[in-house]
């Protein structure tokens, strides 16, 4: 894991030159806790260590970018991680799942059903020695570790910052480190989840939510990790003519709705836009070899 490895890379070519478009390579970290995940869980981390917990313990799906995250990176400052998986253990474990466990992590199978409340598997799992975080980091602490993703290079010379959003714990740190000139706009990859605003200002103070952002709808080719056969050859594209790895839940729908975005004009031709490539390289891992070029 290095944060040094981060940078900011000038893709030109995304819209034919036509406007000047940078993208934050916060992918580079490290290829598993990769992007904005190392950012949200650096407070749940810290904390718990201050706390004297031995044990992280959280949530997610088989082909979680923030389990297998929670899991190196808990390792790597002397945790135990514990990990509630969604849905009966599989035949043949996914290999995010595997990774987690070969970075010690415990994993707890949790029926579809049952997860859907995380309270009770609190409950039913208390221990003084655990932390917990919650699902994909969401929570005041895993925005204040995303908020230092617009600080840790310079982006004040940008007044557009793009990025995806799942939870919208990432798109709440920006915010909060935006300056007033920066707008914030954030592309939701689950369908129709309009109740989005209402989770993003609940991790905002009142001034912070007066500063200039708006969640995007529509970009979600069908659904929470759902793809289609065209945003597949964008990927392999992007690839090709930008050098850049996108992963088909977030990265590919956040590049894909901006381009569309700025072929409608949604963006003044003098903007200086940034996107951030949270990494987030997981669910690339369900699909059959060869359906990719990297
Ligand atoms: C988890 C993830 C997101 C979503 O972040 P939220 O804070 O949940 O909105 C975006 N991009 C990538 C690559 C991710 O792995």
């Amino acid at each position: 894991m290095n944060i040094n490895n981060i940078y900011i890379q000038n893709i030109p070519s995304f819209c034919n030159n036509t406007l000047a478009i940078s993208i934050l390579r916060a992918d580079l970290i490290d290829p598993v806790v990769s992007g904005n995940k190392w950012f949200k869980l650096q407070y749940y981390v810290l904390d718990a260590i201050t706390a004297g917990k031995s044990t992280l313990a959280t949530f997610g799906g088989p082909y979680s970018n923030h389990i297998v995250a929670t899991s190196k990176y808990g390792a790597s400052m002397g945790l135990q991680t514990v990990g509630f998986i969604r849905g009966e253990k599989p035949p043949k474990l996914s290999p995010t799942l595997t990774d987690a466990m070969e970075n010690g992590m415990t994993l707890h199978f949790i029926s579809r059903a049952d997860f859907l409340d995380p309270k009770k598997i609190m409950e039913e799992n208390k221990h003084a020695s655990w932390a917990w975080i919650p699902e994909g980091g969401y929570g005041i602490k895993g925005a204040e570790g995303a908020s230092s993703l617009l600080t840790i290079k310079n982006t004040q010379g940008f007044d557009t910052i793009i990025c995806a959003v799942g939870t919208g714990t990432m798109m709440a740190g920006i915010i909060k480190a935006a300056a007033p000139h920066q707008k914030i706009i954030g592309i939701s990859v689950l369908k129709n989840n309009f109740s989005i605003d209402t989770e993003i200002n609940a991790l905002l103070t009142t001034e912070e939510s007066k500063k200039n952002f708006e969640v995007i709808h529509g970009y979600d080719f069908g659904g929470y990790a759902k793809h289609t056969p065209a945003l597949i050859k964008y990927m392999n594209e992007c690839y090709n003519n930008m050098d850049l790895p996108l992963d088909f839940v977030y990265t590919a729908k956040l590049l894909y709705a901006a381009k569309d975005l700025a072929t409608k004009g949604k963006f003044e031709l003098s903007s200086k836009i940034l996107l951030i490539h949270s990494g987030g390289l997981q669910g690339n891992r369900s699909f059959k070899k060869g359906t990719l070029i990297y």
